[in-house]
């Protein structure tokens, strides 16, 4: 303890950075796993749930691929590929046990508070589209994770699943839906502040808000030393901790390269924005109960899929519509426009240059979205809502995602589009990195830090993981038993009946 640099202010077990659903997660699961250990959250802003995990900076979808075509490709033959959609479904029913368990152990008094049943239903027009979805229904609806799924063209149908979908259609398009009613609107930025308000209540537990990571190094002993600046004040503090998860969001490529672990280098990031229109004219939610999701146009990346979601916020309904998806240098919503250049570094230079080479109909899509006019936005709604009116309609800034560059070895380098769990330095250290499924699947991708980071400790934790999670080591897709059961369990218990 010489000078304000290498001295040690404080000292966790577990430091966590960011407020987000990520690091919530993984703070409550560790907490109920090993109630002894001392863990600090770190989060740059003064509240947390402020970037991506806010309601209204994502689309609130408990991602289960009820509705999302992108998870159920057609392979070369016509035969419809369900082994993804079966993997997200599986993922979020991991979720739905773990918040079941927090409901049932009174760490969250209603489920209500964060989550809500609305039916989820896809929806596309003209013949091959229609066959398409027709197909996929065929593959799903037996599968014991897709039960009660429905299909019709039928409009009348249709007319009862979605009122403002065909309020105003003209007649003569084929048209075709699947609905089902296990389908979920989560409220991950009321499901962050409830696991963090549980947190607070519990001893070794710190909550520094308005405290922004800096940076990250390992010391000889192996103890990593986390550089943090009060915000407030302007002070910098040193803080050592044993294990750190990077759970900074758009913000954790960055710290990630600080940590200097192999395992970050060649690793990139690309920053999408996205934009939702929102509507809380009552009279207009009123007319629609669902999530309906389309195609995504020649050349979208699959997270611009466009929807019109029924959101339920504050006890509220209102709609959302998009996402139409944007370009902006920085990684978080309160970010800066220098990030993305200060991320390209030259080990990963090599890849983001072949992924820019290489992704010309992303590009192009992206200089579209830029583009758009308002009119342009809004055709692009009354293809969901034909009878949209401009005056009930804002435009509204959505989370920002980073999608990951990786190198590879054929291509250079390849951009992807789901969520990834680095780890490094013997576990000590994991970061998380990407986007999607996103918040729907936290407990599964948080599971996957701690099976990664604490192989030693997993034996003592089986029990209490079992306890929590039902289903825990084992595939649900493989046991329709199992399946049902923690099915029928979770519903009750979340109060999912719809
Ligand atoms: C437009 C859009 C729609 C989406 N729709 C869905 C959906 O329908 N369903 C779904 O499941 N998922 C969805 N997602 C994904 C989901 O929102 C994210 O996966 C999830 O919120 C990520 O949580 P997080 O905790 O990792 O990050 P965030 O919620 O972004 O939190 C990151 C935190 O880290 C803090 N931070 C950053 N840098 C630092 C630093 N240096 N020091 C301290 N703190 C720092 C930030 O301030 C913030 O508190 C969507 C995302 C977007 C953008």
């Amino acid at each position: 303890m010489t000078s304000n640099s290498t001295r040690t202010d404080s000292a966790y077990d577990v430091v966590l950075i960011g407020g987000g659903v990520m690091s919530a997660t993984l703070g409550a699961l560790l907490k109920l796993l090993q109630p002894d250990w001392s863990i600090g959250l770190f989060g740059r802003l003064d509240d947390v749930a402020q970037e991506s995990s806010n309601a209204w900076n994502n689309a609130g979808t408990g991602h289960s691929a009820l509705c999302e075509l992108n998870y159920t490709p057609e392979r070369a033959d016509g035969s419809i590929d369900i082994s993804k959609a079966v993997g997200v479904n599986e993922a979020f029913q991991v979720s739905r046990q773990f918040w079941a368990y927090l409901v049932e152990s009174g760490v969250i008094s209603s489920p209500r508070d964060f989550l809500n049943p609305i039916p989820h239903m896809s929806f596309v027009w003209g013949d091959e589209n229609c066959d398409y979805l027709r197909r996929r229904y065929e593959a799903l609806k037996d599968h014991p994770l897709f039960s009660g799924m429905r299909f019709s063209t039928d409009p009348a149908q249709l007319k009862q699943w979605m009122p403002l979908v065909m309020e105003g259609r003209k007649a003569g398009t084929p048209l075709a839906a699947t609905w089902i009613a296990s389908g979920t609107d989560v409220n991950f930025g009321a499901l962050t502040h409830l696991l963090v308000d549980f947190l607070s209540q519990q001893s070794g537990f710190d909550l520094k808000l308005g405290h922004e990571v800096q940076d990250l190094k390992r010391d000889e002993a192996g103890t990593w030393q986390v550089s943090v600046r009060d915000l407030a004040t302007n002070s910098a503090q040193k803080v050592a901790a044993r294990f750190v998860f990077i759970g900074a969001g758009g913000g954790a490529l960055p710290l990630l390269q600080k940590t200097g672990i192999p395992e970050s280098k060649g690793v990139g990031g690309f920053p999408v924005s996205g934009q939702f229109l929102r509507c809380t004219n009552p009279d207009v939610a009123a007319h629609h109960h669902a999530k309906v999701y389309g195609k995504a146009s020649v050349g979208a990346p699959p997270m611009s899929v466009p929807h019109l979601d029924t959101r339920v916020i504050d006890g509220k309904a209102g709609l959302l519509f998009g996402p139409y998806a944007g370009f902006s240098t920085k990684f978080l919503k309160h970010g800066s426009l220098w990030d993305l250049p200060k991320s390209i570094h030259m080990d990963n230079l090599g890849a983001m240059l072949a992924v820019a080479r290489d992704n010309m109909p992303l590009t192009r899509y992206l200089i579209q979205q830029v583009l758009q006019s308002n009119q342009a936005r809004l055709a692009a709604l009354r293809d969901f809502v034909p009878t949209a009116r401009a005056e009930d309609w804002e435009l509204i800034v959505a989370g920002q995602r980073v999608q990951v560059i990786k190198k590879d070895e054929k291509k250079g380098g390849v951009l992807q589009f789901g969520t990834e769990v680095v780890t490094g330095a013997s576990g000590t250290v994991a970061a998380l990195l990407g986007a999607s499924p996103g918040a729907s699947t936290a407990v599964p991708i948080m599971l996957t830090v701690i099976r990664k980071c604490f192989p030693g400790e997993l034996p003592r934790w089986d029990a209490k993981l079992k306890e929590m999670i039902p289903s825990f080591g084992g595939s649900l897709a493989d046991r329709p038993d199992l399946c049902a059961q923690v099915h029928e369990h979770t519903t009750r218990v979340l109060q999912l009946e719809g």
